[in-house]
Order: C-alpha cells, then structure tokens, then sequence
C-alpha cells in the first residue's frame, strides 16, 4: 500500500489496522540471478536500482544482522559534494540530486533537509584551503560560497567567534544545498522499495565463505542458513570488506578502523545547519529530536570494535566545548561507533574485484552516506551490464596499481 495522507485518513478509520510489514521476511531459495552482501543503504541501493533500472528481481540481499545495523545506521548523516576533483564531485553530486527526488522516488519520507554545511577556516592557512576549495567546487557546477567570521557568526549563534578564542574564526565555505536525512529512514525506504520489486531480503544471514567453479569464478555463497547459488555477487559490506576479499583470496588496501559519534540530550533550536571544523575533526548538526548529533576524527587505532572510548570522547568533547562555550554543561545521551574502511587516497572503490563474477562497492570511509543512491546505481549498472557505470570508472581497484589514485585527503581536505 501507498504511503499517502489519503490512505493513513483511510487506515485512521479502520484504527490503522490495515497496514502489511514494510518488506517480507523470506527463507532464502536455493539460487538468485544476483546475490548482494550487506543489507546497509548500499546494498539494499543495489538490489533497488537492479530491480528498477534493469528488471532483475531474483536479487537476494543477505545481511548477518538486521538491515541497517552497520554503519548506515550508525553515522552523522551529513550529506554534501563538496570535493575537490571531478571525478569525485561528479560522482558525490549526483548522488546529491538523487537524494533531492528520493523521499518521492521510494514514496518513503527520508526527512531529506538541505540546511547547508558550513567548514570553518581557523588559520590562514586554512582561509586558503577554504578559497581553493570554492574554486574547485564552483568549476566542477557544484554550489559553493565563502562566509565572513560576521556572516557565519549570524548563522551560528552558539559558535565562539571572538578574536580570543581557542580556536579564532577566520571564515569559512557554506554548501547551501548540502545538509542531512534520517539515516533509518534511507534504509528502510530502499528496503521496502526493493522488497516490492521483488527482491527477497534476508537478515540473519552471514555469508562465510564463497563458491567457485573450475575456472576460478563465483558460483554461490556459504552462508549460515546453507548454501545459495548465484554466478554474480555484489559486495557492499563498509568496514568488513576485507574480511570478505579474504574468503574470497584476495587482499584490499584497505585499514578498518571505529569511527565514533555522540548524541547530546535533546535541546531547543540552536543549530539549523551542519557545522565542521575541519583542523579538530569535529562536526556537529542539529536533529529533528532536538539531540546534538555529533561526530569527530577517526581513531587512528585499527580496529573492529563498535564502540567508543575515552580517549577521543574527550578529544571530540573538548573542542566542542572550545568552539560552543554555552554547550559546556549539555549532557550526553549516547556514544557509539561503526568500523569504517578506509584506503590510501581516501576514495571508493567500485567495479570488478580479481575474482570473476565478484564485484565491490566499498571503501567510503567516513563519507558512504550521503553515497547510498550513487553507489547503488553504481554498483547496480556494473552488476547488470558487467560493465563499469561512466561515473565509476576513475574509482576501480586496478588505480592502486596503475598509480591513477584520487586523493581527496589532499584535494579537499576531506579525510576520508
Ligand atoms: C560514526 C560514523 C559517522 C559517519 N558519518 C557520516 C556522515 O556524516 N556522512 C556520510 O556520508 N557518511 C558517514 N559515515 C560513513 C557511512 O556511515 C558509511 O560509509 C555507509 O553507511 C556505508 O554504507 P554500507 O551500506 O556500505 O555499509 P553498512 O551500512 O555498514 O552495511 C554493511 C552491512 O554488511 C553486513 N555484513 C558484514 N559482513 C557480512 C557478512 N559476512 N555477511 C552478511 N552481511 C555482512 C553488516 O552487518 C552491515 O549491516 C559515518 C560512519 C560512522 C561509523
């Protein structure tokens, strides 16, 4: 059934009584066309645009929790294309627009809100990042505008602008389309899109190994419901994507680390935009609950575990308390971490992996969010077609060998 105020007037009659499950919960069958690992916003962006864009329904996602228990539902939720190449920003672009047209598109309220992200300059030198950035961004037809210490100081109340402050303000680069969605919602949205196409999504189910035939390629999944069959398989699994390449022999370049986030209890407005310092990692955004949703730098320790720890609590916490004096005495609701998968150049890989058949959709690192559509289209074409999408083509695993790599760490300044 539709989502629509026509039909929850028409439910309210029947005291809402009517509504079936979002998506089935089926047992897995015996072999699909296309099997997709990691039931995240990637995964589940996959098995939708497969179903949509090319007409494959025997697609099964298999998740080991449940969908969304990654990273997609443990992030910030900052959306944006500010980038530095074009490779890149062409790629975080359309994503951008995909997400503009998405709550209507999955006729799912994905609580989309393009209330902008500001990246503050807190040194010359950072001034200049801030310009070059402009520049770059407004040669690649992507939104893109400087703000004065008194413009910014407007915007955000709550932020210490004063000459003596731990951390001055000289400026900063407002992306006025940028901004944030409900991460649950992202998810949930896809996953009933695609499971009304036709796509079974199965949770519970952890792949553990792959099948191969004589000539090397994939011929099916060990999971732990039983073997599945299938001669294309679809990896989109973020901060375990070599634990997979693993069972599949091969290596990623790929370090996993926690990256941690904080939920502050909830408070009236004070903060209508998304708010990033880049020199202390620290970024913050205001929820529709009222809670201070707020993230930091990576925990330079690899490691898989999901949860957080003092050390950066109190890093992160700190310089919020620097920047936003009056938020000193705020108190914290929850603090948790997601395993991201960082590499070298800080960009994604997308495409064919050295395994026929098997292909990879990871390595987003801290950014894969405001990604979910444009990975899954992505990822959805070269599944169908065997061929890379015209948008993945700079991002393929075969660049750490060719040397072709897209520093974005360098370019834009964006860590990850
Ligand atoms: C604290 C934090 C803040 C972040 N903030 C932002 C942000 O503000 N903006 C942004 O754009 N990005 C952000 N990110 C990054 C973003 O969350 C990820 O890049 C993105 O969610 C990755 O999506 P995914 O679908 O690839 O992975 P996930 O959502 O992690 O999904 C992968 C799924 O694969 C499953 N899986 C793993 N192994 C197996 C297996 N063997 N068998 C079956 N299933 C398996 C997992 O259980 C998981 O559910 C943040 C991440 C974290 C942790």
């Amino acid at each position: 059934m539709r989502y629509s105020a026509w039909n929850v007037f028409k439910e309210g009659l029947k005291e809402q009584r009517g509504w079936k499950p979002a998506w089935r919960s089926p047992d897995p069958q015996q072999s699909y066309d296309v099997i997709v690992i990691g039931g995240g916003g990637h995964g589940l962006a996959t098995a939708y645009y497969l179903a949509k864009s090319f007409g494959i329904t025997r697609v099964a996602v298999l998740e080991k929790g449940w969908i969304g228990g990654g990273n997609s539902g443990r992030n910030t939720t900052a959306i944006r294309s500010n980038y530095y190449y074009r490779a890149s920003a062409r790629m975080y672009e359309h994503s951008l627009k995909l997400y503009e047209g998405l709550s209507k598109e999955l006729n799912y309220n994905v609580m989309f809100s393009q209330r902008g992200m500001i990246s503050l300059a807190h040194s010359l030198h950072d001034l200049e990042l801030v310009n070059r950035q402009m520049n770059a961004m407004r040669l690649n037809g992507v939104d893109a505008e400087t703000l004065s210490p008194a413009e910014i100081g407007r915007r955000v109340p709550i932020l210490d602008i004063s000459p003596a402050a731990r951390f001055p303000v000289l400026g900063g680069l407002i992306q006025k389309r940028a901004g944030t969605a409900r991460h649950d919602a992202v998810v949930w949205g896809y996953a009933r899109a695609a499971d009304a196409l036709g796509v079974d999504i199965i949770q519970n189910c952890e792949v553990t190994g792959f099948q191969r035939g004589p000539d090397g390629a994939v011929t099916g999944v060990e999971t732990s419901r039983g073997r599945i069959a299938s001669r294309k398989i679809g990896v989109a699994v973020a901060g375990h994507s070599s634990r997979l390449a693993e069972m599949a022999g091969f290596r990623l370049p790929i370090t996993s680390y926690a990256l941690q986030a904080f939920v502050s209890e909830p408070l009236k407005p004070v903060l209508d935009t998304v708010i990033l310092s880049p020199a202390t990692g620290v970024y913050m955004s205001q929820s529709d609950k009222g809670g201070l949703v707020i993230g930091g730098g990576l925990d330079l320790y690899p490691s898989y575990a999901q949860r957080g720890n003092m050390p950066v609590m109190s890093n992160v916490l700190g310089a919020v308390a620097a920047q936003y004096p009056s938020l000193g005495r705020v108190r914290l609701l929850r603090h948790w971490a997601g395993i991201v998968d960082v590499v070298p150049d800080s960009s994604p890989i997308i495409g064919a992996s050295p395994v026929p058949g098997l292909f990879l959709d990871c390595a987003w690192g801290t950014g894969g969010f405001k990604a979910i559509p444009v990975g899954g289209t992505m990822l959805a074409h070269q599944l169908a077609t065997l061929n890379p999408h015209p948008l993945a083509k700079p991002f393929s695993l075969d660049r750490f060998t060719t040397g072709a790599l897209i520093d974005e760490a360098a370019g834009s300044g964006i860590a990850h």
